[in-house]
């Protein structure tokens, strides 16, 4: 018996509770040494301040046009991490603000981000982005790369970035074992980067792995930031 307006404020009340509810859902569920990185990317500005009202703060976007643009119209205590791939002719972009890069995938854009972050006098957090997935598209060093930039006299020289941990990204598939087996190669290299370069380091600590889909068994095998994005604002369109 409702009639067309009414219903619409409903469905609108219930669609703005939703994303509140399922941040405190996540939240109620994930040890409490699971960082939750809410993953807005293609929602509008609006739909990041209701999460912003429950009192969170730390949001993911993974393209740079996007990112600057919600850094300028949004509170200035969101802490943005840039979580997609990162091209060095714009890194100058974010290199003001960014509170945490997740895609680090070469030497050439790390020693980009420390040379932007210079001019801006910061030292930027960053994560290295490991290919743990079976698929070409998926960004990301292997082990070898990532040892050789560690051990390369041009990686100590660089006082304007700060390494924080390891990040990767499962192959999309419904195969949970699979997915389980990746992020398990990916915190046993965590382990073995921690012990060989980074012991007395306690700034290298984050694990970043694990989506809507598969977070679960993520922090099963060790991670400790998830980066979740259709469990909180909904599904995404596709253009
Ligand atoms: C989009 C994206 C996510 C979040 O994906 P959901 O499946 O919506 O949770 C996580 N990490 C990266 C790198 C992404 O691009």
């Amino acid at each position: 018996f409702l009639n067309q307006a009414y219903q619409l404020t409903i469905r609108k009340k219930r669609t703005m509770a939703t994303i509140a509810q399922n941040l405190n859902e996540l939240k109620e569920q994930l040890p409490s040494d699971v960082t939750l990185v809410a993953v807005s990317k293609t929602k509008p500005a609006e739909m990041i301040m209701e999460a912003y009202e429950t009192g969170h703060r730390i949001f993911g976007e993974n393209k740079v046009q996007e990112l600057t643009d919600k850094y300028e119209q949004l509170p200035k205590d969101i802490r943005w991490h840039m979580i997609g791939h990162l091209q060095r002719n714009k890194v100058k972009y974010i290199a003001p603000f960014v509170s945490l890069i997740h895609g680090v995938d070469s030497f050439r854009l790390l020693k980009t981000i420390n040379k932007e972050a210079a001019k801006y006098n910061r030292i930027i957090p960053c994560l290295f982005q490991i290919h743990i997935a079976d698929e070409e598209t998926k960004f990301g060093l292997d082990e070898n790369e990532l040892f050789e930039i560690l051990e390369s006299a041009d990686y100590k020289s660089l006082s304007n970035i700060q390494i924080k941990g390891l990040m990767g990204m499962a192959t999309f598939t419904d195969d949970m074992e699979k997915v389980r087996s990746e992020f398990r190669c990916l915190k046993t290299l965590f382990d073995k980067t921690k012990n060989n370069y980074f012991s007395s380091d306690d700034a290298f600590s984050i694990l970043s792995m694990g989506m809507s889909g598969d977070y679960q068994t993520a922090v099963e095998e060790g991670s400790n930031m998830v980066r979740i994005g259709s469990a909180v604002f909904g599904e995404r369109q596709h253009h």
